[in-house]
């Protein structure tokens, strides 16, 4: 298939266009990779920034591509076609063949053939790259490579004044808030260290290995937040563990002694009073030891349990509030059709209830996905739908969300699908854990920090087929393990 100057033409002049408005880099750049990809006639595109110590490379824009193949995290700039970030073009034939490709069974299993990739290059630097990515082999013309390099050309205008942007917004944010701080000040500690080779503490790489495993992209210590001043002097600084860029989220974790706590609290008390438009929360070690211990992992996750402590809500109560939800639900999708999508198997008994309360015409459908098991893995969806959700009205069903990792997991590949419209339904939402924000359009109960089993809920396989909602006896928390 030919592709015509006239072609790059207006892909240039539109992409030209948006670089001058006012969107944020993400949606620039995600806009450059679709008009890009559509002018080349590839099926992904993807934009990828340099961080400052040259280590790591970051999605900041794509088309075309699954989640799995661009959530598999920053790239190693070492590893991941190295030449690229030498300022060489570098076109493979084979993806699933080649070398270079740094993960060539994603790239097998993602149907990825081919791949051309250029650097975007900021004062004769490399800060970034731009890939096509096709799924038959194909062999790029001098005009494809000389079209992406001058896209490459306009990417590093784009990061250019996103970092200049970041410099003064924050620059200005400081002078207003703390006249004492100086703009040279905050620009040093906007350091952005990726991946570290090595982590403070085992429990980081755990909670890396976690975050990993549901795909959400995370930055290890980026950013230092003075929290004290003598005169022009930093006295005091706070560096958050983790930054999770989609989320624009900070985590603290915290496995020290719970008396450490105190002081911990007080810095992210500053924190959010000199910086409100910051995210921080704090995981300590006994909400991520209970984290792990769902998966059975960690100091908790063998410990023995004797049974049920107490019951939370009663069979009665679940039939109550399910025939409310049913209510609300069947007179918003009034005259419509619905897909309830569930996964397996928690959600069984809620599913079952849940549709036979429904007044509206229903279609039923389940997936299944693996679970984090600590060994690398992301998750699998090991049964996916029967039938196409293309067009159609969703309404994912779930029994509990915890920290929104699955379901966020879960409705980014819904959405793929470009159902008409995606609503959630969870019967348990314990809120206090959540780290990512997923929409909840209808929620039975707000349960509390615990861990609950029974109505189709678990502990390693069992607990199921209790007619009610309980908390496991504290047995399962060993406090003393904990401090
Ligand atoms: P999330 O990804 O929101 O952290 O976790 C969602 C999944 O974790 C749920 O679908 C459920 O399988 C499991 N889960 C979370 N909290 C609990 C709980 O308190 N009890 C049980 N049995 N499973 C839970």
């Amino acid at each position: 298939m030919s592709r015509s100057r006239g072609s790059y033409y207006s892909a240039l002049k539109r992409i030209t266009r948006v670089v001058n408005s006012a969107l944020s880099l993400r949606k620039i750049c995600n806009y450059i990779a679709k008009n890009t990809a559509r002018a080349m006639q590839v099926n992904g595109c993807r934009i990828l920034s340099l961080n400052a110590r040259k280590e790591y490379l970051i999605t900041v824009g794509t088309y075309g591509l699954s989640d799995l193949y661009l959530k598999k995290g920053p790239l190693d700039a070492r590893k991941s076609l190295p030449d690229i970030l030498e300022g060489k073009i570098v076109f493979i034939a084979d993806a699933t063949k080649d070398e270079r490709i740094q993960h060539p069974q994603i790239a097998q299993t993602q149907g990825i053939a081919s791949i051309l990739g250029v650097p975007v290059l900021g004062k004769g630097e490399a800060i970034g790259e731009i890939r096509v990515y096709t799924r038959e082999p194909r062999k790029f013309s001098e005009a494809d490579k000389s079209f992406l390099l001058s896209v490459a050309n306009i990417c590093a205008v784009v990061f250019e004044r996103a970092e200049l942007h970041q410099l003064l917004e924050q620059d200005y944010k400081t002078q207003t808030r703390e006249k004492r701080r100086k703009s040279s000040q905050v620009s040093a500690l906007l350091n952005t260290h990726l991946r570290p080779t090595t982590f403070a503490h085992p429990s980081e790489e755990d909670f890396a290995k976690l975050l990993d495993f549901y795909c959400i992209e995370w930055l290890y210590e980026p950013r230092s937040f003075p929290l004290k001043w003598e005169g022009d002097k930093i006295v005091e600084m706070f560096t958050p563990d983790f930054y999770l860029p989609e989320l624009d989220v900070y985590i603290e974790l915290t496995t020290l002694k719970q008396n450490l706590l105190t002081e911990k609290n007080r810095k992210l008390r500053q924190i959010r009073q000199l910086y409100p438009e910051v995210n921080v929360k704090l995981i300590t070690k006994n909400d991520f030891a209970k984290l792990l211990a769902k998966y059975g992992y960690g100091p908790l996750g063998e410990a023995k349990v004797e049974g049920v402590d107490r019951v939370l809500y009663s069979h009665a109560q679940i039939q109550r509030r399910i025939r409310t939800l049913s209510r609300h639900i069947s007179r918003d999708y009034a005259g419509q059709r619905l897909v309830l999508i569930g996964i397996l198997k928690g959600v069984v008994c809620f599913m079952a209830d849940l549709m036979q309360n429904l007044s509206i015409p229903v279609t039923v459908d389940l997936m299944a996905i693996s679970y984090y098991g600590g060994d690398g893995q992301v998750v699998k969806i090991t049964r996916d739908l029967d039938s196409s959700i293309t067009g159609q009205h969703v309404l994912m069903v779930e029994d509990i969300v915890d920290t929104g990792m699955t379901l966020n997991y879960i409705l980014g590949h819904l959405s793929a699908h470009n159902p008409a419209s995606l609503r959630v339904c969870t019967l348990l939402d314990k809120r206090a854990r959540r780290l990512v924000n997923v929409p909840l359009d209808y929620v039975g109960f707000e349960v509390p920090d615990e861990f609950v089993v029974g109505y189709g809920l678990d502990y390693k396989g069992e607990y199921r087929n209790l007619p009610f909602i309980g908390i496991l006896h504290p047995e399962l928390i060993k406090d003393d393990e904990l401090q």
